[in-house]
């Protein structure tokens, strides 16, 4: 399939998306929609960054829009989202808009942390969609601020996460509300057992579509390694912004702490930063991840819960401040680049303490990340160290989500160049391979989807 005419869209969808600038369905996308537009169930195992949330809204919107009475009715919504962080429902329902501004639909955001009387009203209004966590929608329904009897389509996003966050009780008693003549469907990035089960519970006889296993975003993403020692890390951050090239760029800390420490070294150099991580409000994280799409900003320093599901586009570099111990994390951090076919490059800094981690990051994704000495900073005394013996804090990661555990794979490929640390050669500007994901240029870079 080669553009969106074989998917028998409605016009008004048809043209947000020459609007957009989509020239062809990703293949999540071309996977999923025949499904939905027959009314199947669908588990759909994908990461964010293939398109996914276009290949569940485009089918609801097209669904809505036949089933609609006119205007919706107060308090009873005629579809339901539900998503496990504040920041993905955000990004959610901007693609409901986008995709369906020349259509009568509205849809609003229900989530933990803000005004909750807004919300209220919003309901009271009434709405066709709702997008929401699942905590603030277990209030609202024990409120009774709306009911969920008329909910016709009833979507699952990031499952993998939701059970991670604890939400998987929620969700149960959430889907118990709904009448079972809905139309279910669920996504995930990953397919451990617990949520097999989940679906299992939810879903009616569904199809299941699976696009491009976790490693391929890594694949894109050109990738380099700068060892440093620990105190050094901050002047290399800001001898590396010396580069223009690196335009919009997510840093990633472990810790609440180092990510203000960051941000605050870089303000002091007149760098546009914001900071995002789970002790900031909602309205000032907002503030943060606003202006990081729209340009303001030219870096967003992150902790890993804080971004999860972040969705910019043309962020041009990931840059891991610190290395995290769980490979799968690393593969999520440099999956925020090189979104939708483009090209991203990841830099990460090593210490001493951290030798370890970038070892179980290579043979987890097969792939040796390339060494770049050519820094002011470089500490050949951790490149030559042995990863073996690096003493680090604990390393494999917290707990196993994909059903391998975290478990290296295997060695490095052979023949991807697996070079003996300290070796000469610099950043040789791997070309990303664009592989599994659409065609670049499919949209212009740069622009945020925020509406
Ligand atoms: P998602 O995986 O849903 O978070 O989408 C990732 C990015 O891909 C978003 O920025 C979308 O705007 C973009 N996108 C979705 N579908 C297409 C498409 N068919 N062509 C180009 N870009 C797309």
């Amino acid at each position: 399939m080669t553009d969106f005419s074989g998917l028998d869209l409605i016009e008004p969808l048809r043209r947000a998306l020459s609007a957009e600038g989509y020239a062809a369905p990703t293949p999540i996308q071309a996977q999923s929609i025949p499904h939905l537009m027959a009314g199947r169930d669908l588990l759909g195992v994908a990461q964010t960054g293939t398109g996914k949330t276009a290949a569940f809204v485009l089918p609801m919107l097209q669904s809505l829009a036949k089933s609609s009475h006119g205007r919706p009715v107060p308090g009873r919504p005629r579809a339901l989202i539900l998503a496990p962080t504040r920041e993905l429902a955000v990004q959610i329902a901007d693609s409901v808009r986008i995709y369906g501004k020349f259509m009568k639909m509205s849809a609003t955001t229900i989530f933990g942390g803000a005004p909750i009387g807004k919300q209220i009203q919003a309901l009271g209004r009434g709405t066709d969609v709702v997008i929401a966590t699942p905590g603030r929608l277990m209030d609202l329904l024990n409120r009774q601020k709306l009911r969920l009897n008329d909910v016709e389509i009833f979507v699952l996003d990031e499952a993998d996460r939701m059970l991670d966050m604890g939400f998987v009780p929620d969700v149960r008693k959430i889907s118990n509300m709904i009448g079972r003549d809905r139309q279910t469907v669920m996504f995930s990035a990953t397919m451990p057992n617990a949520v097999a089960k989940l679906a299992e519970g939810l879903l009616d006889n569904a199809v299941r579509v699976e696009v491009a296993p976790q490693s391929t975003t890594a694949e894109r993403v050109s990738q380099k390694v700068l060892f440093v020692q620990k105190p050094k890390k901050r002047q290399l951050l800001t001898a590396l912004l010396k580069d223009d090239s690196i335009s919009r760029a997510l840093v990633f800390t472990r810790t609440k702490h180092g990510a203000d420490r960051v941000a605050r070294h870089l303000e002091q150099d007149r760098v546009r930063t914001g900071v995002i991580h789970g002790n900031k409000t909602q309205n000032a994280r907002q503030r943060a991840l606003n202006g990081f799409k729209n340009g303001q900003l030219r870096i967003l320093v992150a902790t890993d819960i804080a971004a999860r599901g972040i969705d910019v586009d043309g962020v041009t570099h990931v840059i891991n401040f610190d290395l995290p111990n769980d490979p799968e994390t690393y593969v999520h951090r440099i999956g925020r680049t090189a979104r939708a076919g483009a090209e991203g490059q990841a830099i990460s800094f090593c210490d001493h303490e951290e030798r370890g981690y970038l070892f179980d990051i290579e043979k987890t994704t097969r792939n040796s990340v390339e060494v770049h000495e050519d820094h002011p900073f470089h500490a050949p005394e951790i490149a030559n160290s042995d990863p073996a013996k690096a003493k680090g804090p604990k390393r494999g990661g917290n707990k196993p989500r994909n059903g391998r555990g975290n478990k290296p794979n295997g060695a490095p490929k052979a023949g991807k160049g697996f070079k003996a640390r300290g070796q000469k050669g610099g950043y040789k500007g791997k070309r990303p391979a664009n592989k599994g994901g659409h065609k670049s240029g499919q949209r212009g870079g740069g622009n945020s989807r925020a509406a």
